[in-house]
């Protein structure tokens, strides 16, 4: 690729800033993506998988073969990014489930029994939203290539860019742009990129209650008797640690998904899968398991851990780089926020974008965002970590700097602590 030549803004323009890059095309960059292109005359999501033309499952996105449910503010945050998407998901064959009184989600600081979750495939969840993001004018997507690290001024105090590589590719290039925005992830190396350039990476904290999924997908059965949408076996602390969810996606199929916590994570061979399905404290999940026709091969994901970034404490931001979604906050799948808290953590970029164009620059936000974005997410963390910690197993990790990693029982409180 060669290098584009994509002209900087002055940073004192008024009325809009020029380009935008955000990394990473999942949920937390297309929703990225969607709110600058308000801002910036250009948008640039550059990822690194090569992006499937019809619903699929892809490489970076690895836990889209497993269960995922969108709670109602993630549902409206979409919906009102995407004016009509609900509707469209539902023509694709989307359901939306009454939870029901035998499944509990936390939300807005209690349990609720009666959400409304819209229960569909992951991939096609993200191709209704990736569809809409491309079709908005000045928004691309480079696909196939990899973000290496930041570009930055000769005092490094602003961002300019991005230096990238398409995949298999020896040659780098570099993209020019006013701001760049870090969504790739739980594998993000933000960290890594600030420390490099001089800056204090941020704290770090993490909750691992050491959970694993494993997951196929079925064709549900046509003459099966069933007066559930939504079947969910729940895990009880301390001691019951297996749990499995059946959640309705297009296609007439299931996701079939098993849980443990604990590390006593499901297995992936199809003998262990059925054993583990057997053990459950209810035959429901089996018997409806025995009755489906198996579609896919059994996958299983155990990087789950709680994770948190502390963007909000940096003693000093580069400007120009913002950090969302997983990159950030990261949480355990089994309470499915994950994706809604990555749009409520970007609720506030709109109202700083606002506040920018006031100011005629781009000074300041990064600051301002990371500690919106926090005080946005602060509660589904709080929730999620409470119950983590009821599984005695569970461990508290807080990472003061690349170099110290303090290990600590989920019952002891945490200290941060630097040593060298
Ligand atoms: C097993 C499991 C089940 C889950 N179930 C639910 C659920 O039911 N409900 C729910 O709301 N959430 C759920 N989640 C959480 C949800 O998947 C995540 O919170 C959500 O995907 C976060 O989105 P993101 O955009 O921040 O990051 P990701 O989805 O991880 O996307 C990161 C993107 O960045 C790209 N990328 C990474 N590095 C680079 C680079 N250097 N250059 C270019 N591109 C790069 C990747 O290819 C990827 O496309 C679940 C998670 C897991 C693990």
């Amino acid at each position: 690729m060669n290098t584009p030549q994509v002209s900087i803004t002055p940073r004192n323009n008024p009325a809009v800033f020029d380009h935008a890059i955000v990394i990473g095309s999942s949920i937390a960059g297309l929703a990225a993506a969607r709110v600058l292109s308000d801002h910036f005359a250009r948008v640039t999501v550059i990822e690194r998988d090569r992006l499937p033309a019809t619903p699929d499952f892809r490489r970076g996105a690895p836990q889209g073969r497993h269960a995922h449910l969108l709670l109602p503010p993630g549902q409206a945050i979409l919906e009102q990014l995407f004016p009509g998407l609900n509707t469209a998901l539902l023509a694709a064959g989307a359901t939306f489930i009454n939870s029901g009184p035998e499944t509990t989600f936390f939300l807005d600081g209690a349990w609720h029994d009666d959400l409304t979750c819209l229960s569909c495939s992951r991939p096609l969840l993200e191709d209704a939203v990736y569809r809409r993001v491309t079709a908005r004018p000045g928004v691309r997507i480079l696909q196939g290539y990899d973000v290496l690290r930041l570009d930055v001024d000769s005092r490094r105090r602003y961002v300019t860019g991005v230096s990238l590589r398409r995949r298999g590719d020896s040659a780098e290039a570099r993209l020019l742009a006013d701001l760049v925005v870090d969504t790739s992830g739980r594998s993000s190396r933000a960290p890594q990129w600030l420390a490099q350039l001089g800056y204090t990476p941020p704290r770090e904290t993490i909750i691992n209650p050491f959970t694993g999924y494993t997951t196929r997908i079925y064709r549900r059965p046509t003459n099966f008797d069933q007066n559930w949408q939504l079947l969910r076996v729940r895990r009880t602390p301390p001691d019951g640690t297996r749990g499995g969810l059946i959640s309705p996606i297009e296609g007439n199929r299931w996701y079939v998904t098993l849980i443990g916590m604990s590390r006593d994570f499901p297995p992936t061979d199809e003998a262990g899968f059925m054993a583990f399905a057997r053990s459950l404290p209810s035959p429901r999940m089996v018997e409806a398991m025995q009755a489906a026709e198996p579609l896919s091969g059994i996958y299983g994901f155990r990087n789950t851990e709680n994770r948190l970034r502390h963007y909000e404490e940096l003693p000093r931001y580069l400007e120009g780089f913002l950090v969302a979604g997983d990159a950030v906050c990261a949480v355990s799948p089994v309470h499915a926020q994950g994706m809604t808290s990555a749009l409520l953590g970007l609720e506030g970029l709109a109202d700083c974008l606002v506040e920018q164009r006031h100011r005629g620059n781009l000074n300041g936000l990064a600051k301002s965002f990371q500690q919106r974005l926090r005080q946005a997410t602060d509660n589904v963390w709080q929730l999620i970590t409470d119950d983590d910690l009821r599984w005695p197993a569970t461990i508290v990790t807080e990472r003061v700097d690349s170099a110290t990693l303090l290990r600590q029982p989920a019952a002891a409180s945490v200290t941060p602590m630097v040593t060298g």
